[in-house]
């Protein structure tokens, strides 16, 4: 606006005086603004936290095969599963509904005179396969120099197991004064159909939810240069996804007389093409990721990045730097399968690709693949989508996200705590339909070379923090009490 104005300005006057002037006040405002900005003081909660119990239970859930494949099989690893949870957390379970709906289970506690909504802690106990050479076997929840390793301990049994032994601890202590469900699907890392059934449920009983907590972020190391200060990471929402077939034909014919245009020189083009129909921008819960992080930086980044309202295109290039930031400006685009002739001097009659899409915040559903349909019009290319789901809600940074906040302080003291929207999917987002306050956070102190071995070999958490998420998803259950 101030532009604007002093554009106008300039035009009457005929002067760029008043041009100058206020690049001059927006960049005054800017350094003050870095030099006032306040940097909370970050203190270390020296607290130990002592729970062997947690670490053994962990290690008996780490025990069952619950990969996807397995699942499908044979219905008895699910069941066997199920029976040592029951075995672990008996008091959960004696004071809790179970609800077993086909690919997740659902547990209920009601306090019959709590006159706030019900709020829901949910991870998913599936695991991705364990292939490859683990220096201990994947599935025996080994524990060696203070860590515990197997499938599922960051991926998300460890904070599946956290939260079940935060309600038992409470229900044995006679504690529990709240409402609320404990929810973990067996189909997250694959068909997603246990997190909609459930919401299904809920929608029909018309239960709104007071907040929810599943995976999709964490405590990790710092995420930028420069920076020295450990990040919680809570994700705001999630980037919604779909999957095309592309398919462009010819009437074939002999390599040595190609037509000018066949079915791979169009799909090259294709490739070539789509990622310049999706634009850049910054998002609002992006510069809300820097300006928590900007006052712990040095300069210049800590100008910069501190003051994005007023330099987001520079911002824009620092993000554009390396693939996974620049993930987050833009709907990204691969291309993953394709198929065409089978002999080396015959021109195929057919060929296809399939791609997936992730989407910007900005260019959602609907627009991505609008775009997408423009080109293959232009290119005379088939379109199948196979799959696809829109964006997810984005949260409230309200009371409750405040309350997460809080008891994130509580319990790690000396992290910066920072909201941002997470490039992957979780069974989070269906439960937008029945809540408006969808966090994605386990309490889960991590460093880099753990958070990288997530789906990869030797998958492991510090003991240490698992005792941390004990006395997290406690503050959560509890803190709602007391309100
Ligand atoms: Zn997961």
């Amino acid at each position: 606006l101030s532009f604007t104005i002093s554009a106008i300005f300039s035009l009457v006057f005929k002067s760029k005086k008043p041009i100058y002037l206020t690049m001059l006040l927006l960049l005054s405002a800017a350094i003050l603004n870095t030099i006032i900005i306040k940097k909370p003081a970050l203190k270390k909660n020296e607290k130990e936290f002592s729970h062997p119990t947690v670490v053994q239970n962990l290690q008996k859930m780490i025990k069952h095969e619950t990969i996807k494949s397995n699942i499908d099989l044979n219905d008895q690893v699910r069941e066997a599963y199920m029976n040592e949870l029951k075995q672990l957390f008996p008091t959960v379970f004696k004071e809790m509904e179970l609800r077993l709906v086909s690919r997740s289970f659902l547990l209920h506690y009601k306090y019959e005179t709590d006159p706030q909504k019900p709020f829901l802690i949910m991870c998913h106990s599936d695991v991705v396969d364990a292939t490859g050479d683990w220096t201990n076997p994947p599935f025996s929840g080994v524990v060696k120099d203070n860590k515990i390793y197997g499938r599922g301990t960051f991926d998300t049994k460890g904070s599946l197991c956290a939260m079940l032994q935060a309600a038992e601890d409470l229900f044995s202590q006679k504690k529990l004064t709240r409402s609320f469900y404990i929810f973990s699907s067996f189909d997250e890392e694959t068909t997603h159909v246990g997190a909609p059934e459930v919401v299904e449920y809920f929608k029909k009983e018309n239960i709104i939810l007071d907040f929810v907590l599943d995976e999709g972020g964490a405590i990790i190391d710092p995420p930028f240069p420069g920076l020295k200060h450990r990040c919680a990471m809570i994700a705001l929402a999630e980037k919604g996804q779909m999957t095309i077939k592309f398919t462009a034909t010819s009437n074939g014919g002999h390599s040595s007389q190609p037509p000018r245009i066949t079915p791979l020189s169009t799909l090259a083009k294709l490739v070539l093409v789509t990622p310049k129909m999706f634009t850049n921008r910054v998002h609002p819960i992006t510069l809300q990721t820097f300006k928590s992080i900007a006052p712990y930086m040095k300069f210049p980044l800590r100008f910069i990045l501190g003051n994005g309202w007023l330099f987001k295109p520079l911002v824009k290039l620092v993000l554009l730097i390396n693939s996974t930031s620049a993930a987050m400006l833009r709907t990204t685009n691969v291309f993953t399968i394709a198929q065409a002739g089978t002999e080396f001097n015959v021109v195929p009659r057919e060929a296809s690709m399939v791609a997936n899409f992730r989407f910007g915040l900005h260019q959602d559903y609907n627009e991505s693949k609008c775009l997408m349909e423009k080109v293959c019009k232009k290119l005379n290319v088939k379109m199948d989508v196979i799959s696809g789901c829109k964006n997810s809600k984005i949260a409230t940074t309200g009371e409750k996200y405040k309350f997460l906040t809080k008891t994130i302080d509580k319990v790690f003291g000396d992290v910066i705590i920072t909201p941002y929207f997470a490039l992957g999917g979780t069974d989070a987002r269906f439960f937008g339909d029945v809540c408006d306050n969808v966090y994605r956070f386990i309490p889960l102190s991590v460093s880099t070379d753990q958070l990288l071995r997530m789906h990869g070999i030797d998958e492991n958490i510090d003991v240490s923090t698992l005792m941390q998420a004990v006395e997290f998803y406690k503050e959560i259950i509890l803190g709602q009490n007391k309100q």
